[in-house]
Parts: C-alpha cells; sequence; structure tokens
C-alpha cells in the first residue's frame, strides 16, 4: 500500500451534480451512481489503476485494457448502506480490486474498525516489511494488515516470491546487473555498449519499484534494502553514472517503500 494523492475532481462533478446523485441513491432513483463513468475513472486515476489496498494491477478501461486483469471495483470506505450520504463523495472512493473489495473489507465498518485510508493516511507510517511479510507499526496498520491478509504468507507471498524469485526475475536481474557493474568499475577501456546495458536495466529495476508498479510498496522496500542495490548505486556514483535520472528514480522508490 502506497500513499494516494486526491485524486482530481472532474470538471463535470459539480456540487449540485454530486447532491442529486445522492438524492437518487438514497430514494432508489440510481443503485449504483458511483458507476457514473467520469466518476470511476478519476478514482481509479488515483490509485494507477491498482487496487488502492493490495496493490495489485487493474484493467485499465481508459485504453480499452482486454488484458486479464481484474476489473478494479468502487470501494466505499465508509459503508454506503451505513453512511449513504457519503456514496458518491469523492474522498470515500477508492479503487479496489474483487478480492479486497468483496472478500476481504466486505462490510467493514471504517468509523468503527477503522483502517489505512490512503488518501488521508501515509502507509508507510503504519505498515512495514520484515521477512518479506507485512506488519502493523501501528493499530490502524495492524489492523489493516490483518483484513487484506497481508500478514499471511500463503495468501499474499507466494505470488510476490514467484514475482522476486523467478529466474528473470527482480533479484536475478538485480544480481545480473551487479556483477556486470563491478566488472565495468574494473574494465579498461569502458565501453559505451556497457554503460547502457547498465542504465538500461537499471531502470527497468527501479522502475518495478515506482508508484505505477504493481505491488510497488513491496517492491520499493525490498529493492532499498538489498545489499546489491545499494553496491551498484556505489559504482554508478564512482563511474559518474548516478545521473539527475536515477536520484529522481530513487526518489520515487523511497516514496513507495515501507521503511
Ligand atoms: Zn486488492
Amino acid at each position: 500500500m502506497i500513499k494516494l494523492e486526491r485524486c482530481q475532481r472532474p470538471k463535470s462533478f459539480t456540487t449540485a451534480k454530486e447532491n442529486e446523485l445522492t438524492t437518487e441513491y438514497i430514494t432508489g432513483k440510481n443503485l449504483t451512481p458511483w458507476q457514473t463513468a467520469y466518476i470511476k475513472k478519476a478514482v481509479r486515476k488515483q490509485s494507477h489503476y491498482k487496487c488502492a489496498y493490495c496493490e495489485c494491477l487493474g484493467k485499465n478501461p481508459s485504453n480499452k485494457d482486454t488484458s486479464k486483469l481484474p476489473d478494479l471495483h468502487t470501494d466505499h470506505y465508509f459503508l454506503k448502506k451505513v453512511y449513504p450520504y457519503k456514496v458518491v463523495n469523492l474522498d470515500n472512493l477508492l479503487s479496489a480490486c474483487p478480492t479486497c473489495n468483496s472478500e476481504r473489507k466486505k462490510e467493514l465498518d471504517a468509523l468503527d474498525e477503522p483502517i489505512i485510508h490512503p488518501v488521508i493516511h501515509n502507509p508507510k507510517e503504519h505498515l512495514g516489511i520484515k521477512n518479506h511479510l507485512f506488519y502493523g507499526k501501528t493499530a490502524l496498520g495492524e489492523k489493516t494488515a490483518t483484513i487484506f491478509k497481508l500478514k499471511n504468507f500463503r495468501e499474499h507471498c507466494l505470488k510476490l516470491m514467484e514475482l522476486l524469485f523467478d529466474d528473470n526475475a527482480y533479484y536475478s536481474q538485480l544480481d545480473k546487473l551487479h556483477v556486470i557493474c563491478q566488472n565495468y568499475s574494473q574494465e579498461t577501456p569502458k565501453t559505451q555498449e556497457t554503460r547502457n546495458t547498465i542504465t538500461d536495466s537499471l531502470r527497468q529495476i527501479m522502475q518495478q519499484a515506482t508508484p505505477t508498479a504493481k505491488y510497488s510498496a513491496y517492491m520499493a522496500t525490498h529493492l532499498l534494502q538489498y545489499p546489491a542495490y545499494q553496491d551498484i548505486k556505489t559504482i554508478l556514483n564512482q563511474e559518474q553514472l548516478w545521473t539527475n535520472e536515477f536520484i529522481e528514480l530513487e526518489k520515487q522508490v523511497s516514496f513507495c517503500a515501507l521503511i
């Protein structure tokens, strides 16, 4: 889970329109006003077309996305049944995958049992990762990790292990890059081809731990704590290859990391 910036209010979504849709819902005239196209789009964009809770990727309908990714639901942080006047309030809407919305959060009343709202709270103040498992740094984080099964190794981490430890996956990419960097630092003459390989590979690795990437909190936390990454950074600094591009990318990675 990463911090999200509040979505921009769509121009067509005036206060009068919000009141109208809310009234339609309360009177039973419109049972799903949150499905209004511009509301859905704004809410999905707010979490980079990912689930705001577990950060799995969802479909991006504005790109005519035909992938097998799940259609994201619009989750009401405060239950629409209990708080119908918040039914289309943008502060109350988050994109969530079907699993987080329908199987985990379900009918949880966030007023009675608060969980992290990633627009209001900063997840890194409440959640951490240790030995590949999420844990709560605070009661709010603990509750959130429990509800979304972020602490459950089988539920959450097996898919991430696959993501991280496949032959061509994250850590092997990092380890390969580490060796290339170590060789490069001893090489004479140093070739442009190797420099391109290093910068292209590092860019690709770091982009997988930025806000638009799936499971970015998890990826970013591990990247920054992985010893080979720190060594690669040291070598690139010595070789004057740690450019502004990587400084900026690292800021984005740090933003996502639960450290
Ligand atoms: Zn989810």
